[in-house]
């Protein structure tokens, strides 16, 4: 409906929104963090029976770009022959595929490892992959010497090779170049959901941000030929799926490696093209690269979500230039002008890390102004958490734990209050909703709109999940929407 948007505001690729110190890891619908440890969703059936009887687990900490990446390690191990299984217990091979954005998501692996000491069987062979593979390194093997596979997400490509020595019973095997070229495609993708796909188009990050680790853990930027993601999407269309999610850290910095170039803005409007998708979503843009084509291809293309995820980390340009996030303050709201100035309303939400070193109070201040003058439809918000080899890790002026709670809350409050008066006014507005979800309530569902906001709703309808349907909106909370089916 004209002037209206929606927003998941309770469940924004898989976070909870907003959160306290949302304890770890990265993407944003911001390459982000989610806050859960995600285990294997059902028994995947087994593929060609080269590795009879061989089983794993595989679970997942962290950004949406983990998951996708797990999906992906899924699919190559299916392709071995091995078995999805649902508990640790019942796996020949374990692997946690991990966070290591802020310091606590990285703690959880290493207290996941030391629960599994005493339980691990005999011959199941246990493995780390992900960021905190790739920053630990080796040292992983000296402080769990039961880990027998080391592998930070670079090297994911050579991961077939890595498990034949591995399951050729070595010890000791890593993948931890991140010098490579090479983006992670796999023949075979054994994704979690049914509907939505995600589809990596960018790895790693060129950016050099003072506070992220991501850069050391991910490596360089690599693009994936736009021929290669339209034949994705179309084979993803072909299986039903409706709804695409372009990922990559700084999603919009994409730079075609292939001789057709396409822009970022262009690839959107290809992706959109293809039939059958209905919905197309991409996440995370980074400010300095989003340009005046990216709003309209959002303009021209209503398939593509009405949904930007714009990260700021600060309202303060003295606070953004020491995280060398290269806009200030004032070419950020730049970019919020263009947005706003669209023909179709776009849901805006962001990432604010508190507690930066030399964050004043005046700064924080900044921030809080920031929020009232943007309006964000949602908020991803942190504690600063100093990280190995990050330039921000020997800057002065550090802030206690305690200044940095009392800033995420009175930060969270301020949008609690935002997020409640925007959905208050979006009462008695109709969403097209796809549907993802059945209450153990009768009759009641929910689902996402094009802004990703969840709405529970009420319909008498049967078999509804993955199908799309209209929403009137009856009702608002600071976090989600209900409302009933129109038919
Ligand atoms: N590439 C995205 C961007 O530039 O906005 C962000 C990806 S990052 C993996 C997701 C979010 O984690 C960041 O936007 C930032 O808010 C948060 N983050 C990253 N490093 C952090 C740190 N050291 N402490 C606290 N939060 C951090
Ligand atoms: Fe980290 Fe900055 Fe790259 Fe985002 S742009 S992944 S915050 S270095």
């Amino acid at each position: 409906m004209a002037g209206t948007f929606d927003i998941s505001l309770d469940s924004l690729a898989g976070r909870s929104v907003p959160a306290e110190d949302v304890s770890s890891e990265c993407l944003s619908d911001s390459l982000q963090p989610i806050r859960k440890d995600r285990k294997a969703p059902k028994t995947a059936p087994c593929a060609t029976g080269m590795r009879d009887g061989a089983t794993f687990f595989l679970e997942t900490f962290g950004c949406q770009m983990n998951d996708h990446d797990s999906e992906k390690v899924a699919g190559v191990l299916l392709s071995r022959g091995y078995r999805q299984v649902e508990s640790p217990d019942a796996a020949s091979l374990v692997l946690y595929n991990t966070c290591s954005i802020r310091e606590k998501a990285a703690q959880k692996v290493f207290s996941r490892l030391g629960e599994y000491r005493t339980k691990q069987a005999a011959g199941q062979v246990i493995g780390v992959l992900g960021c905190v593979a790739q920053q630990e390194g080796e040292e992983i093997f000296a402080r769990a010497p039961w880990v027998s596979l080391v592998c930070g997400s670079a090297s994911y490509r050579k991961l077939p090779e890595l498990l034949a020595q591995v399951e050729a019973g070595h010890q000791r095997v890593t993948g931890l170049n991140n010098d490579t070229d090479e983006t992670f495609e796999t023949p075979v993708t054994r994704r979690d959901n049914p509907w939505r796909a995600y589809l990596t188009i960018i790895e790693g990050c060129d950016k050099a941000c003072a506070y992220c680790v991501v850069p050391f853990t991910r490596g360089p930027e690599r693009s994936r030929a736009s021929d290669s993601v339209l034949k994705e999407v179309r084979e993803l269309a072909d299986l039903g799926y409706s709804e695409v999610q372009l990922l990559g850290q700084t999603v919009n910095s994409y730079a075609d490696p292939s001789s057709r170039r396409m822009r970022f803005s262009e690839l959107l409007l290809a992706v959109a093209d293809v039939p059958g998708m209905r919905r197309v979503r991409f996440t995370t843009s980074h400010p300095r690269d989003f340009g005046a084509d990216i709003v309209a291809a959002l303009e021209s293309q209503p398939k593509l979500c009405n949904h930007v995820h714009l990260p700021v980390q600060s309202g303060s340009t003295k606070v953004l230039r020491g995280m060398v996030r290269t806009y200030t303050r004032d070419e950020y709201l730049e970019k919020i002008a263009m947005l706003r100035k669209a023909k179709r309303p776009i849901a805006i939400t962001t990432d604010i890390i508190v507690g930066f070193p030399g964050e004043t109070e005046a700064d924080f201040a900044e921030t809080l102004s920031l929020l009232e003058e943007v309006q964000y439809d949602a908020l991803f918000s942190f504690k600063y958490s100093p990280r190995p080899n990050t330039p921000s890790l020997s800057m002065p002026d550090a802030i206690s734990e305690e200044e940095k709670s009392r800033r995420l809350a009175v930060l969270q409050e301020k949008q609690r209050g935002i997020q409640s008066k925007r959905n208050a006014s979006m009462i008695n507005t109709m969403f097209e909703v796809l549907v993802s979800g059945k209450s153990r309530r009768e009759n009641q569902w929910s689902g996402h709109t094009s802004c990703h906001r969840v709405i529970n709703f009420t319909s008498q309808e049967q078999n509804l999940l993955g199908t799309y349907v209209q929403v009137l909106v009856t009702g608002a909370g600071p976090n989600s929407l209900a409302g009933e089916q129109v038919t």
